[in-house]
C-alpha cells in the first residue's frame, strides 16, 4: 500500500528536518484520535541535531531550579523567576474528572448485572455494555484529554524556553517522584514534572549546555540553612525559610542552593553558598515583588508563601497544594480498553 502524506509548507522545522543531510533513521506511523476520528501521522526519526527556533534565545547564566508540586523557581546570576507549574491546567483536568465520574454512573445503569450491591465491580469475566450516550461521553472525555496533553506540552515548551533563555547549565534536585504521587495525586501528576524535566535536560543538552540533578535525600536543600549548616526539617506548609537572620521564600531559596551544589560531590558547597549569598539575595527579593506586582497585592497563590509577608507575625495560611492533594484521590482509571492515549 502506497499512501502519500501531505507535508506542511512554509514549516521550518520541517523544512530543516528533511534536509539531505539528516538522513532519516526510522520512521513510525503515530495514530491520534482527534474529534473521535483517527488521525495518521508518519514519524522520522532523523540523524543530528534539532531545530533550534531563532526567536528563542540562549542565555549563560548558571541555573539553580527548583520544581515543586506547583511551583517552579529558577535562580540565574543576575535574575530569578518565582512562578506556578502549570497551573492552567487544573480546570482542565477538574473538567476531566467530571466527565470520568459520568462515564462511571452511565457505565454502572448500563450493566447493573456487573456490580454488587455496595457499588463495586464484580470479580471475573464480565461483558460490558455501551449505550451510546456512553460512547459519547467516553469521545468527549478523549478529545479533552487530548486537549490537555496539548496544552501541558505547550506549557511546558515555554517554561522550558523561558529557563533556556538564561542559561542551559541545569542545576536541580531530582524530583521525589514516588512520594508526590502518594502526597499529592493526580492533579499535581497531570503538570507531568518528570516530562518537563526530561525535556528541559534534553534541550539544554542539545544547545551545549549541561544538566545536573542530585537526590534529596543527600543534599535536603529544602531543609538546609548555609549560613550554621543546620538541618532544620521543615512540613511543605512552611513556606518560608527562616534562619540566622535570612527570610526567603522557600522555593527560590531551594533553587539558590541548587546553584551552590558541587556537581562532582552532590553535596552543597556551603562557602559557595556564603559567597554568592550578599549578591543574590536582592535578586531573588525582586522576584518576590514581581509575583506580588503582578497579583496585585492580592490573589497571590497561596503556595508561593506570600500570604505570610502580609501579615507578618501571624501564622502561615495552609498551602493551596494540600488542599488540592485532598481533591485530588482518584480512582485509578478503569477505561484502559478507551485508551485515550495515542497509538505508535
Ligand atoms: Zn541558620
Amino acid at each position: 500500500m502506497e499512501i502519500a502524506c501531505i507535508i506542511e509548507e512554509n514549516n521550518k522545522i520541517i523544512e530543516y528536518g528533511l534536509k539531505p543531510e539528516h538522513r532519516i533513521k526510522y520512521c513510525r506511523i503515530v495514530r491520534r484520535k482527534i474529534n473521535s476520528r483517527n488521525r495518521f501521522y508518519l514519524q522520522l526519526i532523523l540523524e543530528g541535531k534539532p531545530y533550534q527556533n531563532p526567536d528563542n534565545k540562549i542565555g549563560f547564566e548558571e541555573i539553580g531550579l527548583d520544581v515543586g508540586p506547583s511551583t517552579i523557581a529558577i535562580v540565574g546570576d543576575t535574575k530569578a523567576e518565582l512562578k506556578q507549574f502549570c497551573s492552567d491546567l487544573v480546570p482542565k483536568q477538574k473538567e476531566k474528572r467530571k466527565l470520568q465520574r459520568k462515564m462511571d454512573r452511565q457505565r454502572q445503569a448500563n450493566n447493573p448485572q456487573n456490580f454488587n450491591t455496595n457499588g463495586t465491580i464484580k470479580k471475573g469475566k464480565k461483558k460490558w455494555k455501551k449505550s451510546n450516550h456512553y460512547k459519547k461521553t467516553s469521545s468527549n472525555a478523549a478529545e479533552l484529554d487530548r486537549k490537555l496533553a496539548a496544552h501541558r506540552k505547550s506549557l511546558h515548551g515555554k517554561d522550558i524556553n523561558e529557563i533556556m533563555a538564561m542559561g542551559t547549565r541545569i542545576k536541580t534536585e531530582k524530583i521525589p517522584y514516588k512520594s508526590w504521587q502518594k502526597n499529592f495525586g493526580k492533579s499535581v501528576m497531570v503538570r507531568a514534572p518528570s516530562m518537563f524535566i526530561s525535556g528541559l535536560k534534553r534541550k539544554a543538552e542539545n544547545a551545549g549546555g549541561s544538566f545536573n540533578d542530585f537526590p534529596t535525600h543527600t543534599t535536603k536543600l529544602s531543609q538546609v540553612c548555609h549560613i550554621c549548616g543546620n538541618t532544620v526539617k521543615k512540613p511543605l506548609s512552611h513556606r518560608w525559610h527562616i534562619c540566622c537572620g535570612i527570610e526567603m521564600q522557600r522555593d527560590l531559596y531551594s533553587a539558590f542552593l541548587s546553584k551552590c551544589v558541587n556537581v562532582n560531590t552532590g553535596s552543597l558547597d556551603i562557602a559557595r553558598a556564603r559567597m554568592l549569598w550578599p549578591g543574590l539575595e536582592p535578586v531573588l527579593s525582586a522576584a518576590i515583588s514581581r509575583v506580588i506586582q503582578s497579583a496585585n497585592g492580592w490573589n497571590c497563590p497561596a503556595s508561593f508563601g506570600l500570604e505570610y509577608r502580609r501579615q507578618s507575625g501571624s501564622p502561615v495560611k495552609p498551602e493551596a497544594t494540600v488542599t488540592e492533594a485532598v481533591d485530588a484521590v482518584i480512582r485509578d482509571q478503569i477505561y484502559e480498553d478507551e485508551s485515550h492515549r495515542e497509538v505508535i
